[in-house]
């Protein structure tokens, strides 16, 4: 599939297969696009600029609402696509795309919402005769830059927003995972100027980095870990940056919560898309006292969840990304177990598989949850007492979410206060968010808030306009 520039489709001589990770089969190939490649994209991008700004915020958000509908009639052929490029289960790409529409729907109203406020000058020494207001501008061009794991509905948290407000985009896609991405623009630009939106594939070393660098670019919208954002903070000078990280979610159960409900949270949220989940349940904290039921219910949940073609719609846990992301998991895994962890059920690789892995006497020194671990892996680390709990989930450099069960609710909120992360939910995983909440996290998790409006925000500069009436 070729990359969509000014309205064009451009390739390159060298191209990069797409591979599914289920059977290896080449899907598609994508060009290798180089830094020329880049540039013409933002020259493209600047050039579409007076098309879109003379839009009015009506027509805009009409024109996001055509494509909600173009997306609703090939949610089917798109989930299929999602499929084929990350292995995740078709309900579960189902789902991504239901998102995508939501997230999409949301930009779309408010495109109708980019206020201003009056400010009262005279409320400050020598402001008496002043009438000023502020206006919401966009910033110009915005690069997005988004991960392989939910690559279609994170890419619409960038560039829905984006153009909401007004701003044209160039995208990056996953090198992993490009193709549904790449056709969302195609369909976005059957309806918006040519050059408002574009795609450029490639490496994200040289690709991503151009755009990071590049003085004509006004914002970067990056999802991806932890290393590559501080890359990118280092590099991208006084342009704004949102940094949407990895996380290392907590999930603290204590002695009086409801246990079905805690085991539940794990499997929905440790094993989601295969583990790969930026807020995914990364490190289970169990009091003592419960740990050994909660640990044995957890076993035979875990037992029940269905490896394998994640077309199939029996198949509840699909392949990681790459073999090369499973063995990734597999050494973690296995040097935990020679430090004294201990497999209650899973622990095994085939090819790009990882069996859903339950692991119990971890500890809060080893790898397997000092890093993110990012497969399907539910690590169990067990506590004394609140204290411990609390000390414990606040042991990581991440901060993104985390989930926390118990009845008592003084014990909640005081969990909630303490705990340092963006997001603290009772009674529900990490592993949850609705797409207009602001998401974004604390600590190394990053920089910055997603959520349309939140989004908007961030990619919008404010202007005062203040008329002295004396
Ligand atoms: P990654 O950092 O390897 O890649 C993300 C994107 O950055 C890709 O498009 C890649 O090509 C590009 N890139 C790579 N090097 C670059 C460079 N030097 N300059 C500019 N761009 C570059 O991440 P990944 O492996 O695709 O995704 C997994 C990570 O993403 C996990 O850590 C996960 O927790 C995180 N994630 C975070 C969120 C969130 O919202 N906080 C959501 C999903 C995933």
């Amino acid at each position: 599939m070729d990359m969509l520039i000014g309205g064009k489709h451009i390739s390159s001589e060298d191209l990069e297969d797409v591979v599914n990770p289920y059977n290896g089969e080449v899907i598609d190939t994508v060009p290798i696009a180089h830094r020329q490649t880049v540039d013409l994209a933002i020259a493209e991008a600047n050039n579409a600029k007076e098309s879109l700004c003379e839009m009015s915020a009506f027509k805009v958000s009409n024109k996001l609402f055509n494509v909600v509908e173009k997306l609703k009639a090939n949610r089917e052929d798109f989930a299929g696509l999602l499929t084929s490029e990350v292995g995740k289960p078709i309900n579960e790409s189902l789902v991504e795309m239901d998102r995508s529409i939501e997230t999409l729907k949301l930009a779309a109203e408010e495109a109708k919402r980019i206020y201003g406020e009056s400010v009262p000058l005279d409320a400050g020494l020598n402001g008496k005769g002043f009438f000023a207001f502020t206006q919401r501008l966009p910033l110009g061009v915005v690069a997005a830059i988004t991960p392989f794991n939910y690559p279609l509905n994170l890419t619409i948290h960038k560039i829905a927003p984006a153009i909401a407000c007004k701003n044209m985009v160039i995208v990056k896609p996953p090198t992993e995972a490009p193709l549904t991405v790449m056709k969302f623009c195609e369909l976005l630009n059957e309806e918006f100027p040519d050059g408002v939106v574009n795609t450029v594939t490639g490496y994200g070393s040289e690709v991503g980095d151009h755009l990071v660098t590049s003085p004509d670019i006004n914002k970067i919208s990056f999802t991806g870990s932890i290393t590559t954002g501080m890359m990118i903070s280092q590099k991208a000078g006084m342009k704004k940056v949102t940094l949407e990280l990895g996380g290392n979610d907590p999930m603290i159960v204590f002695a009086d919560a409801d246990i079905d409900k805690a085991v539940k949270g794990v499997i929905n949220g440790a094993f989601l898309n295969a583990g790969q989940v930026c807020m995914g349940v990364k490190r289970i904290i169990a009091d003592n006292e419960i740990a050994e039921e909660f640990a044995e219910k957890l076993v035979l949940e875990t037992e029940k969840l269905v490896m394998g073609d994640p077309s199939d719609s029996k198949t509840t846990l699909g392949t990681l990304i790459s073999e090369k992301a499973a063995m990734q998991v597999e050494e973690t895994v296995n040097n935990a177990v020679s430090d004294g962890a201990k497999i209650l059920t899973g622990g095994t690789r085939d090819g790009a598989f990882y069996e859903a892995t339950v692991i119990d006497n971890v500890t809060p020194e080893m790898d397997l949850v000092i890093n993110e671990t990012f497969g399907p892996v539910a690590p169990i680390i067990r506590v004394n007492d609140v204290d411990e709990a609390i000390k414990v989930a606040n042991e990581t450099d991440y901060g993104l979410q985390a989930g926390v069960f118990t009845n008592d609710y003084a014990l909640a909120m005081r969990c909630a206060q303490e705990i340092e992360a963006g997001t603290v939910f009772v009674n529900k995983q990490s592993t949850f968010r609705t797409d207009n909440m602001p998401f974004g996290g604390f600590k190394s998790s990053g920089v910055g808030k997603e959520g349309i409006k939140y989004a908007v925000e961030e990619m919008t500069k404010t202007k005062l306009i203040g008329l002295n009436l004396r």
